[in-house]
């Protein structure tokens, strides 16, 4: 890298905000060397995964920066989750426009310090160079499962349940709330969606839990119909999902009233990094308990048929349509 990307240079950069978020990390050299060595804990599997967020498609460029950090480490900590590893470390690739200074690396390292706590991982290496376009932030994640035992999108069977965690819906309404439409929410609620929207809760407590129990796994980014879409053509089975059975948080629930979002909304919006699996029938009770041990809300949603495709029936029993199932790039 030979542009000078900032006031600051790139190495003092570095120094500065990225070498205390490695600090005595083994393996990482203090963010001084070309690369970092890391060891998998024996009969463990490292698992690995990257996802990129980019201003002014995955978040706006005026979000606090702290909450932009937080928000690039975390959905790759619900890939992490989604697979049942337990994170480790994490490379970060900055991509920065000028104009971006000291005081906002200062609170987006912040907010990377308090995540580095809450999911047990440390950086430890990463690249930055300048752009012309918006500014984008690479996090590559790395975490551990037991040797073969990774949770897959392709194992579900028939006969199987589907499960959800937590609540659908609320990112895609704090979307709406960032851009300023309407949803017909009190300040309260709308505050309370505008925070999923822009800080997930990776489920990767659960996550880990899940090995052994779930059939396939994955994690909600896109709509949950378009991920469970995922989940049965790789594992080459149909889903059918009981709309009124998925969850809803109190805030969705008000919306919907006030019909100012639709139940496919909610079901097609992305963002809700929530965990997905089938599991066979014979595990509802351990999985009852696992909710209250993990102290995650987990609902049965549907069940996985011999066939392909995904469906969502309403109340009557009556296939719902969907104009689209869920976020895509291209
Ligand atoms: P090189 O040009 O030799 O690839 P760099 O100058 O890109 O090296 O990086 C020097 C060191 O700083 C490396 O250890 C690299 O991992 C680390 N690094 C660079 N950018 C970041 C970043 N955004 N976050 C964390 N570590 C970084
Ligand atoms: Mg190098």
């Amino acid at each position: 890298m030979t542009e000078r990307v900032n006031r600051l240079g790139e190495f003092e950069l570095i120094a500065k905000h990225f070498a205390p978020l490695a600090g005595k990390t083994p393996g990482a050299y203090g963010l001084k060397d070309d690369a970092a060595v890391l060891t998998p804990a024996a009969g463990h599997d490292l698992v690995l995964t990257t996802d990129a967020v980019v201003a002014g498609v995955h978040f706006f460029p005026s979000d606090p920066p702290a909450t932009i950090a937080q928000k690039a480490l975390r959905v790759n900590i619900s890939d992490l989750a989604a697979k049942g590893a337990t994170p480790r470390v994490y490379l970060l690739t900055l991509a920065l426009p000028p104009g971006v200074d000291d005081a906002w690396f200062t609170a987006f390292a912040s907010g990377l310090r308090r995540d580095q706590v809450r999911f047990g991982v440390t950086l430890v290496g990463g690249d930055t160079v300048a752009t012309p376009g918006p500014l984008t932030i690479s996090v590559t994640a790395l975490g551990e499962v037991a040797r073969g035992k990774m949770l897959l999108r392709g194992g579900a069977k028939a006969g199987d349940d589907i499960w959800v965690s937590g609540t659908i819906g609320d990112a895609a309404l704090g979307l709406r709330v960032a851009k300023a439409e309407d949803v017909g929410l009190d300040k309260k609620h709308g505050a309370s969606v505008l925070h999923r929207f822009r800080i997930p809760e990776p489920r990767w407590v659960l996550g880990r839990a899940l090995v052994g129990v779930a059939h396939a796994c994955l994690d909600v980014s896109d709509g949950l119909i378009a991920d469970l879409g995922h989940m049965s053509e790789v594992s080459g089975v149909k889903i059918e999902v009981e709309a009124q059975t998925v969850p809803l948080s109190p805030a969705a629930r008000s919306a919907l009233t006030a019909g100012r979002i639709g139940l496919s909304d909610l079901l097609t919006g992305g963002d809700d990094y929530e965990l997905a699996f089938s599991a066979p029938a014979a595990r509802r009770h351990q999985l009852s308990a696992l909710a209250l041990t993990t102290k995650t809300k987990l609902s049965r949603v549907g069940r996985v048929f011999k066939g392909k495709g995904v469906v969502a029936l309403d109340r009557q029993g009556a296939e719902i349509g969907f104009t689209r199932k869920g976020f895509a790039h291209f």
